[in-house]
């Protein structure tokens, strides 16, 4: 639980890192020390921790260069010690354990790819009906086959806006398996975020207007911050977040989104005074489809796909909340080599 905590929002190259410094401190010690020093546990830690929080690939890197490191500092300890035979045994017994752990993690990989094909193969399938039907709702509603009397036109349209949550639905979901399984191909270029983020409050101002709350923008005194980034990706994770932080907000509430460089990234932070968000549901908010109530319309995807879309280009995103007094999601972005420019 602790643990969930203290590395939640961490980006995967860091937790690689991390791992990686592990097993070579593991290693000097078992250098320093001897084989003796060291059990099959002391690297599986490392192992177990970068899977659980960077995913299998990153875990096989590590089994494969626990492996190396383990083996390496009992030879350098003891440069004879591998011409005797019962330490040679040893020695492969060791390879032996790291390979079968890679062997689990590919093919856990494997089934874990062929289940997102499949399902991302059905929802695919689903998509062409659900917009054909669409395409023959807006037909009925706009009168293309004749006159509707008022409750077949309601009916049309409930229809119509069923069929395009369905459609929203099937998109996210797709989009959330591209991503899952890396073949997601962002579109970046170099843009200013800072008129970006001004456009979508002005968009969603009249929202936040109509539940009675206010929506400010922090930012530096300068006349852009540019960052290399996907236009769209990033447009959905912006108006994700500030919609969310509208959506969850009650009556007179204030949300502000707040700008600020660091030294090689843009800090995007959007705060709320809303409800906030318990501990209990924290944990879970980023996994596709979690919702913590019905109460609004949603899928439980967005923060999943915005997320996503964060870590794809480098960044992280992370949530921190209050119940009872509100929540800031925080996300960063590396700045373009132009970075900030002074008004
Ligand atoms: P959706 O809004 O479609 O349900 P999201 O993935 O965007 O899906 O959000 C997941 C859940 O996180 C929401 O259902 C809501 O319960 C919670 N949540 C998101 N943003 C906030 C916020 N600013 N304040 C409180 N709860 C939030």
């Amino acid at each position: 639980m602790m643990i969930n905590e203290m590395f939640r929002g961490k980006s995967r190259s860091f937790i690689v890192e991390l791992g990686l410094l592990l097993v070579i401190i593991i290693g000097i010690f078992d250098y320093l020390l001897g084989p003796d020093f060291s059990s099959l546990i002391a690297y599986f830690i490392p192992i177990i921790f970068v899977t659980r929080f960077a995913g299998r690939t990153a875990g096989i890197i590590l089994s494969v260069t626990s492996a190396t490191t383990w083996i390496l500092a009992e030879i350098l300890y003891n440069p004879d010690y591998i011409f005797f035979p019962v330490h040679f045994w040893n020695l492969l017994e060791k390879l032996g354990i790291f390979l079968i752990v890679v062997f689990i993690l590919q093919k856990l990989a494997k089934i874990e790819d062929e289940k997102n094909n499949l399902l991302s193969m059905i929802a695919h399938d689903m998509k062409n009906p659900a917009l054909v039907a669409k395409g023959f709702s807006e037909r009925l509603i706009k009168g293309k086959v004749g006159s509707l009397t008022k409750r077949q036109e309601e009916y049309a349209r409930l229809i119509n806006h069923e069929l395009s949550r369905l459609e929203r639905l099937i998109i996210d979901f797709l989009d959330i398996s591209k991503f899952q399984s890396r073949k997601f191909k962002l579109n970046s270029i170099p843009f200013d975020i800072l008129s970006k983020i001004k456009n979508h409050i002005e968009l969603l101002r009249i929202e936040a207007e109509n539940k009675n709350i206010s929506l400010h923008l922090e930012c530096p005194e300068v006349s852009m911050i540019q960052v290399h980034a996907d236009v769209t990706q990033i447009d959905r994770v912006i108006s994700n977040l500030v919609g969310n932080a509208i959506n969850y907000s009650s009556t007179g509430g204030n949300v502000t989104v707040k700008l600020s460089a660091q030294k090689r990234a843009v800090l995007v932070q959007v705060h709320d005074t809303g409800k906030g968000i318990s501990k209990e549901h924290i944990q879970h908010i980023f996994k596709p489809f979690y919702r913590v109530t019905n109460d609004h319309s949603g899928s439980g995807l967005g923060l999943s796909i915005a997320q996503s879309i964060i870590e794809a280009h480098g960044g992280r995103l992370w949530v921190e909340s209050k119940p009872g007094h509100g929540t800031t999601f925080s996300f960063t972005l590396p700045l373009s080599h132009t970075g900030l420019s002074k008004i």
